[in-house]
């Protein structure tokens, strides 16, 4: 769609119902009175006196997976979507993003304090399997779609000081299309008597883990070098300054975390654009991103051997398409929709693509002319407006 950001929003919204084979009114007219009724928001906060808004954009030039792929995008930052606009066509040379996306399995903790925790998990590992079956009795609907309870792992939480050691079950659980939270807690509440009982032990906390390892997304992209030129600077400079950028965010976290807030830009504003719990995303990429004790950068960039630069970022990746939010809110729905995305996996996909395209424009624009110059042009009509 090259000039999308030149068109009117009503011809944009216009060009979005063609993609959609909608009518424009159907689509839009919700949309742009923000989408959520009084009613629909008091089923999803306490203490509700009115709806905060805020902007729903939609990033072009996307080829995820070999789909062409049109990216909802909410946020009130300026220069955002037009960064990840701008790092996806880079990225379109090399034929856009590849995402390998893991199973959606959720970690579910459930802490046991017992006097002896070597014999306390050589009970439970014993168990193993009428665990996991009568995990999976606590979510019918879950195992009727084929997902429920995988696997069990214990693990033993050491003696610090006068605090005694105490075991961590963990339940793994694939979730399918949803994010999993509310699944894998109630497994575990349901879990914790049945475990003090086989362990003579003491159940503590009983909540999944955000650090969701075990739902890792892995995107690559591979440009071209002659992809990367600019009007100032040639391809090899700018392909050099981004790998030099992507290793100043490797030895120092100092940097790490503002590269990865870039990341999350784009990654952001796709989960709030679909309902999804954006928090849980967050805990899940810093505690991966510390994952070695040293805070580390969740896109990396590097020269490939023809040559092109090589992208590849790393992440949990905890989203769904349905449960919380994604089907009550109905710009959640839209937003699904314009992506095309029908699974877990999709979603989780495009949420990749678009942090590391945000990543490339950053790093593009930081290696060569700094970031100032596009971002106050942007942020300079917010102010004109406010
Ligand atoms: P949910 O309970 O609303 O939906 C999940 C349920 O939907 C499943 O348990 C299953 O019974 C049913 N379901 C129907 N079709 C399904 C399908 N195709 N795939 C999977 N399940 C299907 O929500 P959830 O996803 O379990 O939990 C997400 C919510 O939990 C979010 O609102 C999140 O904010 C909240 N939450 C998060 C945390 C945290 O991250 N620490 C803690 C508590 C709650």
């Amino acid at each position: 769609m090259p000039g999308f950001h030149r068109l009117t929003r009503e011809e944009r919204g216009q060009v979005l119902a063609e993609w959609l084979q909608a009518d424009a009114a159907d689509v839009f007219g919700p949309l742009q009175q923000g989408g959520l009724s009084l009613d629909t928001a008091e089923r999803l906060a306490e203490n509700v006196v009115g709806i905060h808004a805020l902007p729903f954009a939609v990033a072009p030039n996307f080829i995820i997976d070999g789909r062409e792929t049109l990216v909802p995008m909410v946020i009130e930052e300026p220069s955002v979507v037009a960064a990840a606009a701008n790092g996806a066509r880079i990225a379109r040379a090399g034929g856009g993003f590849s995402v390998r996306v893991d199973d959606p399995v959720m970690i579910c903790q459930i802490q046991l304090f017992a006097d002896d925790v070597e014999e306390a998990r050589g009970r439970i590992l014993r168990s193993e399997e009428e665990l996991l079956s009568s995990a999976a009795s606590a979510d019918p609907i879950l195992a009727d779609l084929g997902g429920g309870p995988v696997d069990l792992e214990v693990r033993i939480v050491p003696p610090d000081g006068d605090d005694p050691a105490f075991v961590v079950v963990h339940l793994h659980v694939n979730v399918l299309d949803a994010m999993g939270a509310n699944a894998v807690n109630t497994m575990g509440e349901f879990l914790a008597p049945r475990l003090e009982e086989l362990t003579g032990g003491r159940a503590g906390l009983r909540i999944l883990s955000n650090l969701a390892d075990r739902r890792l997304v892995d995107a690559t992209t591979g440009i071209p070098l002659e992809a990367l030129a600019m009007e100032d600077y040639e391809a090899r400079r700018v392909r050099d300054g981004i790998v030099a950028a992507s290793r100043f965010a490797e030895r120092d976290p100092y940097r790490a975390a503002t590269h990865n807030k870039g990341i999350m830009n784009g990654v952001d504003a796709v989960v709030l654009a679909t309902g999804n719990d954006w928090r849980a995303v967050e805990a899940g990429a810093h505690a991966w991103a510390a994952r070695n004790g040293v805070y580390r950068p969740l896109c990396t960039w590097q020269k490939g051997d023809d040559g092109r630069l090589i992208g590849r970022l790393q992440m949990p990746m905890a989203v769904g398409v349905v449960g919380g939010t994604t089907q009550i809110h109905p710009n959640a729905r839209l937003a699904l929709r314009i992506m095309g995305a029908t699974s877990a996996r999709d979603l989780a996909r495009v949420a990749a693509a678009a942090g590391m395209a945000n990543n490339l424009a950053a790093l593009r624009a930081l290696a060569t002319e700094g970031i100032q110059r596009g971002h106050m042009r942007l942020h300079g009509r917010s102010r004109e407006l406010g």
